[in-house]
């Protein structure tokens, strides 16, 4: 009833074109929804989003759900999720990619969901993880666990030696650990994040976890930039 209440002072809007919504729309107006650009990269090898780490890093499946363009509605959208608290629409995208790669028998196999993990400063800035929703959705369309307690960014003092003399504590650099090894051992691991740019973030994680035996990572984004 509250929620109706609200609906009536605000009703909601599309995030993109920002027309009312009807009653059967939610997040975007159907107009806007239909012109949204995806990839549908997960239904081909060697795709872009493969592509970016090749030679690089070693990555099973890769996909991103959209085409992200400056002054675009996918824009608009990732930036409302990210810097105005709308973790509804990382639930829209999740739920939307996850159906879409439960039917991807790769994909299907996945068993543990894991978010690029920001560091708890930034968490706390934020209040939550962007990519949260995302995650959770995705896993619960594949029947796999989303784990943000597995991989995660920590300080680590970086020790500096001056002219081999003198040893001084340097400045702190934020590096990745790995927490219950053995849960990780043997899996098939999604790692999800909102955009894929030149892939140095997701590049760096997927390396840390391959130092776990037997690890088969895949990679699913909101959206790749080119
Ligand atoms: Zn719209």
């Amino acid at each position: 009833m509250f929620h109706d209440f609200l609906n009536l002072l605000y009703p909601p809007s599309c995030h993109i074109c920002e027309k009312e919504l009807l009653k059967n729309e939610q997040i975007l107006c159907t107009s806007c929804l239909h012109d949204l650009p995806v990839t549908r990269y997960h239904l081909y090898n060697d795709n872009p989003v493969q592509k970016i780490f090749q030679g690089r890093v070693k990555i099973d499946k890769a996909t991103a759900l959209l085409h992200f363009r400056k002054k675009s509605g996918v824009q608009q959208l990732i930036h409302d999720l990210k810097y105005r608290g709308h973790q509804e629409i990382g639930k829209f995208l999740g739920a939307w990619l996850g159906e879409e790669l439960s039917g991807i028998p790769a994909y299907r196999e996945i068993e543990l969901v894991l978010p690029v993990p920001l560091h708890k400063s930034r968490l706390k800035e934020r209040g939550y993880n962007q990519v949260e929703a995302f995650g959770i959705e995705i896993a619960g369309k594949l029947d796999a666990q989303y784990r943000p307690d597995l991989l995660l960014k920590v300080n680590a003092m970086q020790t500096q030696t001056s002219k081999g003399r003198i040893s001084r504590w340097g400045k702190i650099e934020q590096t990745l650990e790995i927490h219950r090894t053995e849960e990780l051992k043997g899996k098939k691991v999604l790692l999800v994040d909102d955009l894929v740019t030149t892939g140095a973030t997701l590049e760096a994680c997927a390396h840390k976890l391959l130092e776990i035996e037997n690890i088969n990572i895949s990679i699913a984004t909101m959206a790749i930039t080119h």
